[in-house]
């Protein structure tokens, strides 16, 4: 399978890790939208929310949740910060590759585009 964030879970790709577990892997976005952009994903490739479809992966959801919340702590993001999911095509996801996006160091818009 060609998938990126495969790729950078096997380490064909090299790429920084802020965080790792058994679960789930941490590393900054290429393209940063804010002075701190993470992208937090499970090991295991699973193409987005939708797909979560066993109990099994569901439970990674919040082994994912609480390493945001681990790397918030850590990244001193106590002013805040915001968690991104784009699921699917109506949501711009780009890599179909489960990811949540982390974004911090800034104060962020609301509505999104
Ligand atoms: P999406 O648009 O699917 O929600 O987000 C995909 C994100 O992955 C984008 O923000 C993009 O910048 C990031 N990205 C794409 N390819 C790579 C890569 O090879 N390495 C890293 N670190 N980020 C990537
Ligand atoms: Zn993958």
């Amino acid at each position: 399978m060609d998938c990126i964030f495969c790729k950078i879970v096997e380490k064909e790709i090299e790429t920084r890790l802020l965080f790792e577990n058994e679960h789930v892997v941490a590393f900054e976005d290429i393209n940063p939208q804010a002075p701190t952009h993470l992208l937090i994903i499970p090991r295991k490739h699973i193409a987005n929310l939708q797909e979560m479809t066993n109990e099994e992966q569901q439970q990674l959801l919040p082994e994912i949740f609480l390493s945001i919340r681990h790397l918030a702590e850590e990244l001193n993001l106590e002013k805040g910060y915001r968690v991104v999911n784009n699921c699917k095509k109506h949501g711009g996801q780009t890599v179909d590759h489960l990811h949540f996006h982390l974004l911090g160091g800034r104060s962020m818009q609301w509505p999104p585009g």
